[in-house]
This record gives C-alpha cells, structure tokens and sequence, in this order.
C-alpha cells in the first residue's frame, strides 16, 4: 500500500519510539510531567514567545485560540477555504459562540486590503470583529505558502484596529524549510500560533498552541474544560521534541517528491489542473469527463491510496513513510492510468 491520503498516517520511526519510551513521566494537569514541560518550553523559546500548550490535536489549539480570543457574539476574520472553518466541525459557533467574516482569497491566501475591508464598523447592528486567523500552509489551498510581507501587513492592520492575529500552522515547518524564515518571526507578527507534530513531523499525536504567559494560564484553562487535560502525556510530548530536533529538515524531501507527483499528473490527459504549491500537498482538478470515484478506485486496484478533496477533486500527500521507490511506482501508475 503506498498511502497517500495524508501525512497523519506516518508510523512512528524507531528512534521516535525509542526516545517515547524513555522519556520520564509525571502527572501533566498538575505541571509534574517533565517531559512535557520541556516540550512546551522548547516550542515556547522556537517562537521567541513566553509559553505553550501541548494538546491531543490541531482542532484542539485552534478551537482553544478562538475560545480564548473572542467572546460569544464576535467575529473571526478567515479565508473560505480555512481549517478551522472549514474542517472543525463548526467549532467556531459550537465551542465560542462567534460567527465568521469569510474572505475570498487566493488559494487560502488573502490580503491586508482585504482584511481591513472586512473589519466591522462600530455599529450594534454588527458583530464586534475581534480575531483574524491565517493559514500556512493552507491546506484546502493545496498547499500553498503565504508571502511573509503580505502577513506582516496584515499584524500592522490587526495592531491598527486591535485584533488578534492566530496561525493555524499545522504544516507552518512546511513553509518554513522553502522561505528560509525563522520561526521568530513568525511568533513576532502573530499573537498565538498553532503547531501540529503529528502532520509532516511524523509523532503519532500532538499539536501546540504558543503565546504570551497570560493566554496560555487562559488555555490551559480551556483545555481543562475542554477536557483536553492528559496525565502521563510525555510519552508523546518526547515524540514531539524528538521531531522538532530531527524531522524538520528533512521536510523538503517530501516537497521533491511532491513535486515528481505533480510533474507526472500535469502530464496526465484526465488532469485539467494541478494547484500550485512548493510542499507535501499535491491537488489534482480531474478533467470534466472524469469520475473522482473511478479515478481512486482504479489508483486504489494498484495499491496507490490518495483522497477525493471536494468534486473534481483529489489531493496526495507526501510524507516520512513515502520512500523514493514509491514515487517511482505511483508515477508509472499515473502515467498509464487510463
Ligand atoms: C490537520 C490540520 C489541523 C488539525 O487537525 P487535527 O486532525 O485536529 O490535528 C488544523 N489545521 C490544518 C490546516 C490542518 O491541516
């Protein structure tokens, strides 16, 4: 099986298994679990901010970073195709209580012009914009990277008219490994930032929410709440460390191999489009007399795993467990496909 459908699905490497198994281990919900606190600490100092929360999954930090941001009537200021509108199961209503200003941007993209627009006069017939939230990588986009000076103008536009401004960055090291930014300054323009190790950094669980000491005390709260406190969770916080130290870098490798699928399905007669992107998500827009289902049902029948992403839609991801022959495989596959 040579699986495709996402990054989550990367097994743990044995020296991953081997640092989780050694990790010492205490009671996190009272602060004793060691490894924890270090992972925290670790992620906290990445990004030049005061402190950070280990939690079960990206949905958590996310949902956790709106709850604390907004109070139940405000608004958040995203793009159509984001995560956490998108694919957290309406949380932003359900958990918060806020409703949504959805912009139309470019592949998940949008721009400071298009942020100020959105921003709400002082009006009570209007929601009280609060919180603009970016994504980068931007998933539903395909992949894509934001332009860093586009971001920067969009902190100068929240700072002006006192939002907050959140990262989804559960694929952000995917970003970071092409630009060549530092994790600094990416903590220097946003407020909060989410992390997921268990996307392209290949740990089993986890995602991190990253901030000033004061959001963070309101976090953990949430997370209590939430019920998100875990116990002897360093298990996994030592997968976490083990992958910020060894499983960032190597990141690019999986955007060459991204790249060879996306050559090969450019040159397929039943793709009309492939979307653009440097990293691990590759997005095919099947040609109109094309099924999706016979498609993956044919990819399937040869062992190649991908998923459907909307009509027309199908997206491969690459990851730690897609060797070099793999690629080699899928492409012969895709080439005498149909
Ligand atoms: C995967 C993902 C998340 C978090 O997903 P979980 O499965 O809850 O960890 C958040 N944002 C984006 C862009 C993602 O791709």
């Amino acid at each position: 099986m040579i699986d495709f459908r996402s990054d989550t699905v990367t097994l743990p490497t044995a020296e991953m298994t081997e640092a989780m198994y050694n990790a010492p281990l205490g009671d996190d919900v009272f602060g004793d679990d060691p490894t924890i606190n270090r992972l925290e600490a670790k992620a906290a100092e990445m990004f030049g901010k005061q402190s950070a929360l280990f939690c079960a999954s990206g949905t958590m930090t996310n949902q956790i970073a709106i709850n604390v941001h907004t109070s139940p009537g405000d608004e958040v200021i995203c793009d159509k195709l984001s995560h956490i509108y998108y694919y957290e199961g309406g949380g932003i209503a359900r958990n918060s209580g806020a409703s949504v200003m959805l912009l139309d941007g470019d592949h998940g993209r949008f721009t400071a012009e298009m942020v100020k627009n959105a921003i709400n006069p002082d009006d009570i017939h209007r929601p009280v914009s609060r919180l603009v939230s970016a994504e980068n990588t931007c998933n539903k986009g395909g992949g894509v990277i934001w332009d860093s000076e586009e971001l920067e103008r969009i902190a100068v536009v929240c700072k002006k008219n006192g939002l907050s401004f959140h990262l989804d960055g559960a694929r952000l090291f995917n970003a970071l490994v092409e630009t060549g930014e530092t994790t600094e300054s990416v903590g220097n323009m946003f407020d909060t930032v989410s992390i997921c190790l268990s996307k392209g950094l290949g740990c089993p669980v986890g995602s991190l929410l990253i901030g000033d000491a004061q959001f963070i005390k309101q976090a953990r709260r949430v997370r209590k709440v939430f019920g998100g406190g875990m116990r002897q969770a360093g298990m996994l916080a030592a997968a976490g460390i083990y992958a910020l130290d060894h499983h960032v870098e190597r990141l690019k490798e999986d955007h060459e191999k991204g790249a060879e699928i996306a050559e090969t399905l450019t040159s397929c007669a039943w793709v009309k489009r492939v979307m653009p992107s440097k990293t691990n998500i590759v997005v095919a827009e099947l040609g109109d007399d094309f099924s999706q289902q016979e498609i993956l049902e044919k990819l399937r029948n040869m062992g190649v795993y991908a998923m459907g992403f909307g009509p027309g839609k199908i997206r491969f991801v690459t990851h730690l467990n897609i060797t070099t022959e793999m690629i080699q495989t899928t492409k012969k596959f895709l080439a005498t496909l149909i």
